[in-house]
């Protein structure tokens, strides 16, 4: 085994990575970009070295830099994970060059699989099907759009170097393909540098079903049976399961033999993924073969009881692989869901941030959690917006779904948008948990899997009053105490405000909508008057956001955290952002009479929609202010006509400041 290793990569696959050598003895040497000075990989490992600015190019991606790092630290090989170097045939051969062990098949393999449409046709010469289709060297338009109309449409047409989705585009039609091959010929040059296309019979509702391989460089090749990894947004993997639900033993068998007929065709050592695609009645179809660690590998390894990162380097020292084909069992049923900082209601789009709170379901043997990422940590624009893998196992395939759907209510984030929320409603479908799945399936249930956007719950809005009443009261007996006169009438808090029956009323922004709260001051609790009723509540609030309620008198537990005017509360699994606003003082019920409107809170204008003399309906957005990372519309209070407006795009504007003012226009 070797003494050290070097992970060429960040996140948590390079915290994974050195989890196993640590268990194995086995030295790891991070490397990290600037932006990473911090991060968790450089804590995980032994040494960590530094090899450049942010952008990946200057850093995961610079091969002289990382070799010298090799060189230097004395490590004897380098693992690089998945993404940056791990498919880069260039690499494994400098590495080959500078004497150390590139941990991954030969720079052959890479170069073999590197073309979409060389590995289809070495593919076709072994025996593995393919989906029909045309991958050729003949380019031209007119050439490929008789190819389209042979195969019948709808068609794919993909970049032979692709990756990732880009360079994707689906035709339904002859009327539509030479603009879909254009664009596609444009972001394959721009991604990959490369515009060749080929073009593929597009399966309607298919499923995806990869076979994990493995091969050691004493010949033999075995494979650790499929995931699942149907569910899909933007043709990328969201959920992936192991095994494939309703996947018969004769088919199982028939789809890893023809990935361990797809390895051996290349000469494949090291730990492969091929990549098929399998149409409703069964019949599958050779897509790809990625030549590294895949992210989801963790199911395999769960279902089966290995570790593939020491597999990898059992095999990459030039050991046997740990196991023959006969002595490999599929073992109950996993799930792995990624956890992205994105916005899925926005069309998955991809959100940053700092993580100020975390919390994570317990690990065990039923979850594992593999993160790169802790509190405090930013999830930047510089890589991929992953958070953390989500796995779990259990017996069987219903046992491991709750175990899922538990595992993600549990898992809490504040700090950037997630689709934790997006995933539970996935893992609590009906025809999910049917494993009814295909790669449709986000864009077949988009209705329930996207409901509308609802308004925080009494519950949700109890721990935020609760929060606040509990935080005024806790700083002023602090007042109290540092004044050295606890009795006296100022350090009381019961009403905020002496006034004669005791209640302060509360505002709470959810988005656009205010929500009162009015809380009634009782020697033993407040009486909170919610939306939904009257609720007797009191709580006891822990430092860390920890909240402890009794709502009529049922006991329940809740986070909120607290940032400028930003509430984020979390009961059971609903997150909620609230803005915690007090009309009065910031002069908006006021002003609503006088005509003109106010920012509710410091912020910058994002957008006007209207001008002075403009007539407006009650209603209308006149305004958008964005204010902590969240945007609001300010709308016009009565039918009117725009008086005068006092911002443009881009101003900072603060608290309370006059925005704009509507005249009655009588
Ligand atoms: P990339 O390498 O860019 O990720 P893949 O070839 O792996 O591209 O395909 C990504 C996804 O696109 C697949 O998982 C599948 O959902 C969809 N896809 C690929 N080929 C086809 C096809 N012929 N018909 C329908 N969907 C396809």
């Amino acid at each position: 085994m070797f003494d050290k290793i070097l992970i060429a990569n960040r996140g948590e696959i390079a915290c994974r990575i050195a989890r196993t050598c640590r268990t194995l003895g086995v030295k790891t040497v991070a490397v990290y970009s600037e932006a990473d000075a911090h991060a968790m990989h450089v804590r995980a490992c032994d040494e960590a070295w530094l090899i450049g600015p942010a952008a990946a190019r200057d850093s995961y991606l610079n091969m002289e830099r990382i070799l010298d790092v090799a060189r230097r630290s004395g490590a004897r090989a380098i693992h690089p994970g998945y993404g940056f170097l791990s498919e880069n045939a260039r690499f494994a051969r400098a590495c080959e060059e500078a004497g150390v062990v590139f941990i991954g098949p030969p720079a052959s393999a890479i170069e073999a699989m590197g073309s979409k449409s060389a590995a289809k046709a070495i593919m076709e010469k072994a025996g593995v099907p393919l989906v029909p289709g045309y991958h050729g060297q003949d380019q031209s338009p007119d050439h490929l759009a008789a190819v389209a109309d042979e195969i019948g449409y709808p068609v794919l047409i993909k970049a032979s170097a692709g990756g990732g989705g880009k360079g994707m585009r689906r035709v339904d039609s002859r009327a539509e393909f030479r603009e879909a091959l254009d664009a596609a010929k444009r972001e394959a040059a721009s991604a990959f540098g490369d515009d060749q296309v080929l073009i593929e019979k597009y399966l309607l509702e298919p499923r995806h079903v990869e076979v994990q391989v493995f091969a050691d460089s004493h010949g033999n090749t075995v494979h650790l049976f499929e995931r699942d990894c149907s569910v899909q947004r933007r043709h990328q993997k969201v959920i992936e399961e192991a095994p494939a639900p309703g996947l018969g033993t004769h088919q199982r068998e028939a789809m890893g033999s023809a990935a361990v007929a797809a390895a051996k065709a290349i000469g494949y050592v090291g730990a492969g993924t091929v990549e098929f695609i399998m149409d409703a009645r069964g019949d599958f179809y050779f897509m790809e073969m990625n030549t590294r660690l895949q992210v989801e590998h963790p199911v395999t390894e769960y279902i089966t009881g290995q570790d593939l990162v020491a597999w990898q380097l059992q095999v990459a020292t030039g050991g046997t692989l740990p196991m023959e084909q006969n002595q490999l069992r599929i073992q109950g049923h996993a799930f792995e869901a990624r956890i992205y900082a994105e916005d899925a209601a926005r069309d998955f789009l991809p959100a940053t941030g700092t993580i100020r709170h975390m919390r994570t379901p317990a690990e065990g043997p039923h979850v594992r959690i593999d993160t790169g990422v802790r509190e405090g940590d930013t999830i930047s624009v510089h890589y991929d917006p992953m958070i953390a893998k989500l796995v779990v196992w259990d017996q069987d395939r219903t046992s491991a779904l709750k175990r899922l759907r538990d595992a993600l209510h549990q898992f809490i984030i504040v700090g950037t948008t997630t689709n934790a929320g997006f995933l539970a409603r996935v893992a609590s479908h009906p025809a999910f948990i049917e494993g009814g799945v295909d790669t449709g399936f986000i864009e077949k249930y988009r209705d329930s899997l996207f409901p509308p956007v609802s308004l925080a719950s009494d519950h949700a809005l109890s721990a935020a009053a609760l929060f606040e009443l509990l935080t005024v009261d806790r700083e002023a007996k602090q007042r109290a105490v540092a004044s050295g006169d606890p009795w006296s009438p100022w350090n009381l808090t019961d009403g905020w405000r002496p006034n004669s029956d005791n209640f302060h009323t509360l505002h709470f922004l959810d988005g656009e909508q205010d929500l009162e709260v009015v809380a009634h001051y009782r020697d033993d609790c407040y009486i909170l008057e919610l939306p939904g009723g009257e609720c007797r509540a009191n709580g006891e609030l822990g430092d860390d956001g920890h909240l402890h309620m009794v709502l009529d008198g049922m006991h329940a537990d809740a986070w909120v955290l607290r940032d400028g005017q930003k509430l984020t509360t979390v009961v059971g699994a609903e997150l909620r952002e609230l803005v915690v606003h007090d009309p009065l003082s910031a002069g908006m019920e006021d002003e609503l009479r006088e005509g003109s409107l106010t920012a509710p809170m410091p912020g910058m204008i994002r957008a006007v929609h209207v001008k002075a003399g403009d007539a407006v309906k009650e209603g209308d957005a006149l305004l958008v202010l964005e204010a902590m990372k969240m945007e609001y519309t300010i709308r016009a209070f009565a039918d009117g006509i725009v008086d005068h407006v006092n911002y443009a795009p881009g101003d900072q504007v603060t608290e309370g400041a006059e925005l704009l003012a509507i005249s009655s226009g009588d």
